[in-house]
């Protein structure tokens, strides 16, 4: 791909990532995964200056201005800070401080996970609280700032000045927070920062003020000390709430120290730090040393790595999922990492603990896969007590007693009994889920609550819940009000796609994915029911296991009679796809690379749709096709390297209008 438009979409990505975060306080994605794409733009755009513009996200601060809250416009810039993954990065920031200003030494200060905000106070009272918005405009928050005790409302003596820190939530009231919305059935907040953002743009202050808010101040724009080090201590003699682990080091040899020390104390801490925020102590050097349009040249965050956290592991037990199979899930002593509470973590399968020699009662090192997923990295032998036990696998289901079966070829066990409570309640839940029939009113709590009160027990008898509201009513928790939207959340989803439908019915082997393929091929649900093996395996990615399963799904009895029930009770038998035309791309693995002078990306992937064709993102043995635009990109070397059958724009467009 060329750099203008891996650029392009770089800054599409990341502009909607920001948005997520900054605006609605919802990440899309994981930090992590946003700092790499962000060096990867910056990376490109240091590469090829000419394609920079003035809109991209590398020089924007923040997110924009939410309209709902008053505007209020910075007399100083709020800005960000430069950021350092390694050692080797601070070293040559150090250098570059230290060309300038070679007497600099450094205050090193714990990189509070929260949201910056900025205090005015005029002749010793509170006026104003705003977010830092674009770094130039943020919102007015003084409302929601006024709830939070450490914040005082009076100076001690009658200063105009103004201030900045963090707002963060405490890791104790994020718990709790959590915990109240888990038992509401409201959606959780990903980590202390969302949760300390979400509640700081409350319009209703009696929500921001249950929300147990704190906030650390660390700069003063109205103060002539000499140092950083001077500014915090004036501060906390001003009865702002400055955070006491700060450290003057007179080397960067002491700053890594400095933040290898925080790094151990980290998971111990009571609120969420993300690194250790290193500024130019000497106030005088800063206007020497300068900045960018983003950030100050005369600090830098080092950002902590993925976080890794010891803890016990205090039991082993066992989900059945909807499939059947019995998952093994260790249970260990709840703790922090990287902005949530942790207490399991999946386990996989006996193999898996075998391998990793894990026991009941080890100390384990506990840290989150693609910094989302909990995750038990390995067992720490050294800790090892004498109270360990070994792991052993069970044989019958913990849920319903009947004998597990392995089979063959496959590591984990399976509970067979078709009436299995768990298995039937996952099974439930997995058709509502977002990913399947997406009924977004009946979650995982309520579907366990109407399979336990007998009014569901199987995927038809949800679409029957409306015979039996009189009954409904009845159930703890469940007030006409929201049952009258569950009802209309049920109704409603009768008109989805047919793809979902055959991903929500659960059958093995059959994803999401697979589900989309064989709706476009046979395009209703007779189609499908009737499909031979040979049909199956036909569809490009399909292959002899989905086949089998699908097939063996549609010749069961129950199975069949499920279908005609959904069908009689007015669920969506069609598959509503783009309309499919034979042609020369029909069932071809195509791939796409370079620029189409013709038309767009998008435009020509839905045309090889449109014409049969199934698209990849990358080449394989298994690629038909490489169409070929200007400027390809390594995808073109391999399919030669392979060769795939290389067609060029002129040809493609010939082949289009056959
Ligand atoms: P930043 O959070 O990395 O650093 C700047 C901020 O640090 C300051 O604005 C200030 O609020 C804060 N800070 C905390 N303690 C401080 C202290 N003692 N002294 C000075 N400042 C202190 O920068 P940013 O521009 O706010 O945001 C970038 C971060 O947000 C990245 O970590 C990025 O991963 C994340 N982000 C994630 C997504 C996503 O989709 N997941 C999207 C956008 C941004």
């Amino acid at each position: 791909m060329d750099a203008k438009t891996r650029i392009d979409e770089l800054k599409e990505i990341l502009n909607e990532a920001s948005t997520a975060y900054y605006v609605n306080d919802k990440p899309i994605m994981e930090d992590y995964e946003y700092d790499r794409l962000m060096n990867e733009l910056i990376d490109l755009e240091n590469k090829n200056p000419d394609l920079v513009t003035p809109d991209s996200p590398t020089h924007r601060i923040g997110g924009e201005v939410l309209s709902k809250f008053e505007k209020v416009v910075h007399p100083a810039k709020m800005m960000s800070l430069a950021d350092a993954f390694s050692f080797d990065e601070l070293k040559e920031f150090d250098k570059r401080v230290k060309s300038v200003a070679p007497n600099a030494t450094y205050l090193c200060e714990l990189k509070i996970d929260g949201l910056s905000v900025s205090l005015r106070y005029v002749d010793g009272i509170l006026k104003l609280g705003a977010t830092r918005g674009n770094g130039s405009v943020g919102e007015n928050i003084t409302h929601n700032v006024k709830t939070i005790k450490s914040v005082p409302l009076k100076l001690k003596d009658n200063k105009t000045l103004e201030v900045r820190g963090e707002i963060f939530m405490p890791k104790e009231s994020f718990i709790k927070l959590n915990m109240e919305r888990e038992a509401n059935e409201e959606e959780l907040f990903a980590n202390c920062r969302n949760a300390a953002a979400g509640s700081v743009r409350q319009l209703d202050s009696k929500v921001a003020a249950s929300r147990n808010l704190d906030a650390f101040l660390y700069y003063n724009l109205d103060q002539n000390v000499k140092t950083q080090e001077e500014a915090l201590l004036s501060m906390k003699a001003m009865g702002f709430k400055v955070n006491p682990l700060y450290k003057h080091a007179n080397s960067i040899d002491e700053v890594i120290d400095y933040i290898n020390e925080m790094g151990e104390k980290r998971p111990e801490l009571p609120y969420d730090i993300d690194g250790i925020v290193i500024k130019v102590n000497e106030m005088e050097l800063h206007d020497i040393i300068g900045n960018t349009v983003k950030y100050p040249k005369w600090a830098i965050a080092y950002k902590f790595p993925p976080e890794e956290v010891k803890t016990k592991l205090t039991d082993i037990v066992f989900q059945v999922g909807r499939t059947g199979v019995i998952t093994p899930v260790a249970i260990f002593k709840p703790v922090f990492v990287q902005g949530s509470l942790i207490s399991k973590a999946t386990l996989h399968n006996e193999d898996y603990i075998k391998e990793k020699d894990i026991y009941i009662n080890d100390m384990v090192i506990i840290h989150k896969a693609g910094d989302v997923i909990p995750e038990v990295v390995k067992p720490v032998e050294e800790d090892r007590g004498d109270d360990i036990k070994p792991f052993v696998m069970i044989d019958t289901c913990p849920s319903c007693g009947s004998k597990l079966k392995r089979l063959p070829g496959e590591a984990d066990y399976y509970c067979l009994n078709d009436f299995c409570k768990e298995k039937l309640v996952n099974e439930l839940i997995h058709f509502s889920s977002k990913p399947a029939y997406n009924i977004d009113s009946l979650g995982d709590k309520l579907t366990e609550q109407l399979f336990e009160g007998g009014f569901i027990t199987d995927v038809a008898s949800i679409f029957r819940l409306k015979d039996k509201i009189s009954d409904l009513v009845l159930l703890p928790g469940l007030g006409e009000k929201s049952i009258s939207k569950l009802i209309d959340a049920i109704e409603e989803s009768k008109k989805n796609n047919l793809d979902q439908l055959l991903f929500g019915l659960g059958i093995r082997h059959v994803g999401a994915k697979a589900s989309k393929l064989i709706c476009k091929k046979f395009k209703n649900m007779d189609g499908i029911m009737q499909a031979t093996l040979e049909e199956l395996t036909n569809i490009p990615d399909i292959g002899d296991a989905i086949a089998t399963s699908l097939v063996e799904y549609m010749h069961d009895e129950n199975n069949i009679s499920l279908i005609n029930q959904l069908k009689e009770l007015g669920l969506n038998m069609e598959y509503d796809g783009i309309e499919i035309k034979e042609s020369y791309f029909t069932n071809k693995k195509c791939v796409l690379t370079g620029t189409l002078s013709s038309m767009g990306r998008d435009e020509a992937k839905k045309i090889i749709e449109s014409l049969g064709g199934v698209l990849s993102g990358s080449v394989s043995k298994k690629t038909d096709i490489l169409i070929l635009g200007a400027d390809p990109g390594s995808k073109y070397d391999k399919a030669k390297e392979l060769g795939i059958y290389i067609m060029e724009e002129p040809e493609f467009l010939a082949k289009i209008n056959e």
